[in-house]
């Protein structure tokens, strides 16, 4: 039996790319990539968890780190809509399994990529690109597509057979809805999708790369988490939306950042970033007592915590007028 590794997000086009492979006798390893925001975090990742399961095939999830940064700065095929460089990371993720299969034994590697999905990795000259610069040449194969593709090595060896494969191509999902249904697969629904597609993140990074262009890893994923402020041009404040996010913040706060949380009450965390003056201090006070319970309140106390030493600040909550105006949209 050969072994293949698949890139599996767990849903619907990986899900299909999976059950093709296993009807023809190929031995699938679930590879999942999570982009470098997942870390220490508690996510459970139990629906892709439960679909491996049923398919019953081994699954592995890789977060990235540090070298996926370098995609973020640079990417030589630059970025999708918003700040989503998905040649380049295709191309990366693409490497990493191709370096897996080595490690495996396995005899080829399988995405659920269709042709002209996606707009920009997915059409077929990003598809061709994507197998160049990968240097995979015919040892990727894409079930959902394969018959409108080249044969691949897969094809060639007769290891599967290619009029088993699908010829879909575009953006409509009927082909494989119909299919799902017909063989019972369950799959994770695409809710939430890549925060590198979202506009949302688009001011946050920009502002990121502006005033900390060597931005590190823990700089990278705050912007997944909490409303963002630039107080002035040298420093930028971060305050959790719910316990979970200053949960999130906590973990990811690093050694020259500032913590300011209420001093009496529980409320919100803020991680500071950057060489404030006492004013910012000040404005950063004012504005985690914004979104505190002692909102309302003339006078409160705020705590700011930096190099282990703490100082209880005065604090005037800010208006929700002049929070908005430093809000980063
Ligand atoms: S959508 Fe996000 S995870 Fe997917 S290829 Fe693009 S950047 Fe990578």
């Amino acid at each position: 039996m050969k072994r293949c590794i698949l890139l599996f997000s767990g849903g619907l086009d990986s899900v299909i790319a999976a059950h093709l492979l296993i009807k023809q006798n190929i031995e699938v390893i679930g590879l999942h990539f999570v982009l470098p925001f997942n870390a220490n975090i508690g996510k459970t990742f139990k629906p892709l968890i439960d679909s491996a399961k049923l398919l019953d095939i081994q699954l592995v999830i890789h977060e990235e780190k540090e070298d996926f940064l370098e995609i973020v700065k640079k990417p030589k095929f630059g970025f999708g809509k918003n700040i989503n460089p998905c040649i380049d990371c295709r191309i990366f993720r693409l490497k990493q399994a191709h370096k897996y299969m080595l490690e495996q034994n396995a005899s080829f590697i399988a995405t659920g990529e269709v042709v002209g999905q996606r707009p920009m990795s997915q059409h077929k000259r990003g598809l061709g690109i994507i197998l160049q610069e990968s240097g995979l040449s015919e040892l990727l194969l894409r079930p959902l597509s394969a018959k409108l593709l080249e044969p691949t090595i897969a094809e060639k060896n007769n290891w599967v057979n290619r009029e088993d494969f699908l010829a879909i191509e575009g953006r409509t999902r009927k082909i494989q809805l119909e299919y799902a249904k017909k063989h019972n697969l369950q799959y994770e629904s695409p809710a939430g999708g890549c925060i590198l597609t979202a506009k949302e993140i688009v001011p946050k990074y920009q502002d990121l790369v502006k005033h900390i262009p060597e931005y590190t890893l823990p700089d990278f994923k705050c912007l997944a988490y909490g409303r963002h402020f630039r107080l002035s041009p040298a420093f930028r404040l971060i305050i959790g939306r719910d316990q979970a996010e200053n949960n999130y913040l906590e973990k990811l706060e690093i050694k020259s950042d500032y913590r300011i949380e209420m001093a009496n009450i529980t409320g919100p965390i803020g991680i500071g970033k950057g060489t404030p003056t006492a004013q910012d201090i000040q404005l950063a006070c004012d504005l985690i007592a914004r979104y505190s319970s002692d909102r309302k309140k003339l006078k409160t106390n705020v705590k700011v915590i930096k190099d282990g030493l703490e100082k209880i600040w005065d604090s005037t909550p800010v208006s929700p007028q002049i929070a908005e105006k430093l809000r980063m949209q």
